[in-house]
């Protein structure tokens, strides 16, 4: 395997870059090794390099090693994910766990205002108006298009960027059963 340096960084140009003023331009160089672990370099950055609490100069780091430079945590994983076989997207598809969370709730809060207009629709002779001033209300129809367009855009293979639907669209536990996207076959756990 070939060793893989990595430039850490406030620097757009960097390998991973963090945007944050107390880290420097070219803060520091990871090595990554043939286990998972990496050789850590501080690069005479202003603020320092901290790995488990101690500034460090040069220092051996694994995926359990807490990382500071300057002020900003860095998770070891987005050091780690540069080693990873070409069609590992399961860091990038724990990343979505955030997302899919916000478009559930969104889906079930949909749900629940349709369930509260359908007991309206029980109501005699005037149910129906009450129903329609009530979908108005929660405007259910803006909602559901909106959700849509964001599952369409956003509810998406890491890897080869298409939708995450079959015939209906894939949940976080579909998405965990196949392991795999079934069109581009990038592992997503
Ligand atoms: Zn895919």
């Amino acid at each position: 395997m070939k060793t893989q340096v990595l430039r850490i960084g406030r620097k757009p140009d960097n390998d991973i870059v963090i945007d944050d003023l107390s880290v420097s331009h070219y803060h520091a160089v990871a090595t990554l090794g043939n286990e998972n672990t990496a050789e850590l370099e501080d690069n005479d950055s202003s603020n320092g390099t901290y790995v488990d609490g101690m500034r460090v100069r040069k220092t051996l780091i694994t995926g359990e090693s807490s990382i500071t430079l300057g002020k900003v945590a860095l998770d070891p994983r987005k050091i780690f994910r540069f080693n990873k076989k070409p069609d590992d997207f399961s860091a990038e598809f724990q990343e979505l766990r955030p997302v899919w969370d916000t478009l559930e709730t969104e889906r079930i809060s949909i749900l629940q205002s349709q369930k509260k207009i359908d007991v309206l629709l029980a109501i005699p002779y005037i149910g129906r108006i009450i129903m329609l001033w009530a979908a108005n209300h929660y405007n259910l129809e803006g909602r559901r298009v909106k959700l849509k367009e964001d599952m369409r855009r956003m509810w998406v293979c890491p890897s080869c960027k298409q939708p995450l639907r079959d015939y209906e669209w894939l949940t976080w536990n579909d998405a965990e059963h196949l392991r795999r996207c079934p069109k581009c076959k990038a592992r997503w756990f």
